[in-house]
């Protein structure tokens, strides 16, 4: 992403970048307040800023672009109100956003990318591969037409839709910084989780700068043969490599790390796969989240029935270990799969017509 391009883009703007551009078009501080509280409350068009004079929304409107994502499909849970959302993007590319309901606070899941390079093999984003990086702007709307759409008030943050948000650190951190904004969404980093299949440089980057988020590493499997057979980026970042980032991340940050973990039949679910997790996190705190493998129709992995004995043996051996609920199941509402579905649909419909 070029400087030009975050400039031409208003709302990947921070407050004081929005300032400084507006004093150039002779406009006070209070005004750029003013834009960015609409942007951040899910303004559409400039038209829409009824209380700034009509020259000055013309003149914004040369000046900048300003976008907003269509629904293009919505899903509701009828179980526990998971809401899934299609959105399609200015260019027609689509992105998923999950909204769940917890007792804690409505949580929205964000995409950072449309598809994803990571590759891994029970994932339903990978297929297909990544076909461009979202702006600042693309991964902050996700969260304002959520809270818009279902009138729901969003709490937490979780980076862990489609894409790897350290692939794509320099407009994650951006957004990160808007988000946090008190003139805008203000909602603090200890409310947002990141996950991230284990890019090394990333997690050195967000332990240099100590940000307060929660950190989740998409561990799959603690052995180097079994994590490079279904994460291709355990060949370029070692598992090993990966504990080692992480006890110096928690060294740095004093955060504690969660370990993500689907269960997949006979691949990852072995004792002395469960054993050597609780080697390798010793002197960390770390907390290990046992997911139940989403059955991907194109992957031939099949879901692990060793849960629970999975986690007692971790348990047993002082690892923190949860079962994840899983939210939305009759919505298709994990891990690219509605992206996937509507691109077959339009793929069938393109054949049929
Ligand atoms: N790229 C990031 C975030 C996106 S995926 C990452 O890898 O962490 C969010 C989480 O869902 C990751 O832990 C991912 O490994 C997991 N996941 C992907 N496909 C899954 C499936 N079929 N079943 C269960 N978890 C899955």
């Amino acid at each position: 992403m070029t400087r030009e391009t975050t400039l031409c883009d208003i709302k990947s703007m921070t407050v004081e970048e929005l300032a400084a551009a507006l004093r150039e078009m002779g406009e006070g501080a209070f005004r750029s307040r003013q834009i960015f509280a609409w942007l951040h409350r899910g303004a559409r068009s400039f038209e829409e800023m009824t209380d700034l004079s009509k020259d000055l929304r013309a003149r914004l409107g040369e000046r900048f672009t300003l976008y907003a994502p269509r629904p293009a499909r919505k899903q509701v849970s009828s179980a526990d109100g998971t809401t899934k959302y299609l959105w399609e993007l200015a260019d027609g590319n689509c992105i998923e956003t999950v909204l769940m309901r917890y007792r804690h606070g409505n949580t929205v899941c964000v995409s950072s990318q449309v598809g994803c390079r990571m590759g891994c093999a029970f994932c339903a984003s990978a297929i297909g591969g990544k076909v461009r990086d979202l702006r600042p702007s693309e991964i902050l709307d996700q969260v304002i037409f959520t809270q818009l759409d279902t009138g729901l008030p969003v709490g937490n943050i979780v980076l862990m839709g489609i894409g790897e948000p350290l692939d794509n650190l320099v407009s994650v951190l951006r957004f990160l910084e808007l988000v946090n904004c008190p003139q805008g969404l203000n909602i603090g980093m200890r409310h947002v989780s990141l996950s991230t299949c284990g890019l090394i440089p990333g997690i050195q980057r967000l332990g240099e700068l100590g940000l307060q988020l929660t950190l989740s590493v998409s561990l799959h499997a603690p052995d180097s043969e079994t994590r490079s057979k279904i994460m291709p980026v355990n060949r370029a970042y070692d598992v090993e490599d990966l504990f080692a980032a992480c006890h110096a991340y928690f060294k740095k940050t004093g955060r504690r790390i969660s370990f993500e973990y689907a269960m997949i039949d006979g691949v990852n679910d072995h004792d002395w796969q469960a054993d050597l997790i609780a080697k390798k996190l010793r002197g960390m705190p770390g907390h290990v989240n046992l997911i139940p493998l989403n059955d991907v129709h194109e992957s031939p992995l099949k879901p692990s029935r060793r849960l629970r004995q999975f986690q007692k043996r971790l348990e047993d051996r002082g690892v923190t270990a949860t079962v994840r609920r899983s939210l939305g199941g009759d919505i298709d509402a994990s891990c690219g799969q509605l992206r996937r579905k509507a691109m077959e649909e339009d793929t069938q419909g393109r054949q049929e017509t």
